[in-house]
């Protein structure tokens, strides 16, 4: 506590004051480690620890911690595999048009259900995936399942597939993409990427590059998650993209909150002024999809349309609402 207060005394530097703030990391023997160099080991995960929690934090390497690092690891050990005997499969998620409930396409979505771990959340092992490297193995198995998927629909669909951040800021990205394209056979005019501001930003110029050529073989760029970023609006001046797909939150709280209807009617008249079409994410109630469709919006996608199923299911999925969705039909 002396020290962090000695630190963080302010240093005059002439015109300018300048405060540092230290952040600490302990292991304290026997149980942070018996040997020097295991102490001083977890007294680094320790500090990290402090750094991620903001500026000036103090951190002990505890039993918590220590369970923590094994569980990571046992994931990680656990995705390789998974990775290497490709146990991870990919599901399909309707999105339909609000118009007539047309299915037009379908998202692809990672699904891993380990035998020992149990089911395990993409939004837990894509992360994982991306720091440990794995990333482009597992996206380019999941890509290829999910083009040879969409070859055996009854209609030419599209099919959505996300990119993850990491995938962004690798050069290779885009003449991966459309190898695997090439060598499933599926026209690129039917892949849609979805990318989140988040990823456009992280590396903006290699990812301006792999949209751009993505883009000019005839694929199309979807903004995922929007409104959940921070400079939504800057980003579609730049014209990189062909579709919004405006949060799952604004649609959960259309109907309980107006600022969240007011926010919705915005994002689809300006996207109508820039020519962008417009999804709605998350619509699990028909009152969702009424309202949504008043206001004019094109498409949608939520467990009210369809939950995502795997690939024998959407087959199913499609030869039962094929023909039925253009009527007035309600989906049950
Ligand atoms: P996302 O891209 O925003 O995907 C939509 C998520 O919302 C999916 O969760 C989907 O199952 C869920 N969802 C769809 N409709 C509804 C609804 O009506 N209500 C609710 N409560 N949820 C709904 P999921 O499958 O758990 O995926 C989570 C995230 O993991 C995705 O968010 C995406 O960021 C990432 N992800 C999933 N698959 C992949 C993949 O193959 N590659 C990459 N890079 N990321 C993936
Ligand atoms: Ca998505
Ligand atoms: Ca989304
Ligand atoms: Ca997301």
């Amino acid at each position: 506590q002396m020290i962090r207060e000695v630190l963080s005394a302010p240093y005059d530097l002439g015109d300018r004051n300048v405060r540092l703030s230290a952040s600490f990391g302990f292991a304290i023997h026997p149980f942070g480690g018996e040997e020097f160099d295991d102490l001083l080991k977890n007294a680094e995960t320790a500090l990290y620890r402090s750094k991620r929690r903001g500026r000036g934090q103090i951190t002990v390497y505890s039993r918590e911690i220590a369970q923590e690092m094994k569980r990571a690891t046992q994931l990680e050990q656990a995705l390789r595999n998974a990775i290497i005997s490709d146990a991870i499969d990919v599901h399909f998620q309707p999105i339909v048009s609000l118009a007539n409930n047309m299915v037009l396409g379908f998202e692809a979505l990672a699904r891993w259900n380990d035998p020992d771990l149990g089911f395990v959340s993409p939004a837990v092992f894509v992360p994982l995936a991306e720091e440990r490297g794995f990333i482009d193995a597992l996206s380019e198995t999941l890509l290829r399942k999910a083009a040879e998927a969409a070859l055996s629909w009854p209609r030419e669909l599209f099919l959505s597939f996300n990119l993850s951040s990491a995938q962004l800021m690798d050069p290779g990205t885009s003449s991966s993409v459309l190898a695997i394209l090439a060598r499933v056979g599926l026209d690129p005019h039917r892949l849609e990427l979805e990318i989140t501001e988040t990823a456009v930003m992280s590396s903006a110029e290699t990812a301006h590059r792999i949209i751009a050529d993505l883009r000019a073989a005839g694929v199309r760029i979807s903004l995922d998650d929007f409104g959940t970023g921070q400079s939504s609006l800057g980003r579609l001046r730049e014209f990189i993209f062909d579709k919004v797909k405006i949060d799952r939150a604004f649609v959960s709280r259309m109907n309980s909150d107006r600022a969240s209807e007011h926010i919705i009617k915005a994002v689809l008249a300006m996207c109508e002024g820039l020519e962008l079409r417009v999804v709605a994410e998350g619509i699990e109630e028909n009152s969702e999809a009424a309202k949504l469709r008043a206001l004019g919006c094109a498409m949608g996608q939520g467990y009210y349309f369809g939950k995502p199923a795997d690939s024998a299911a959407t087959l199913r999925y499609l030869q039962t609402h094929y023909f039925e969705l253009g009527s007035e039909r309600e989906i049950a």
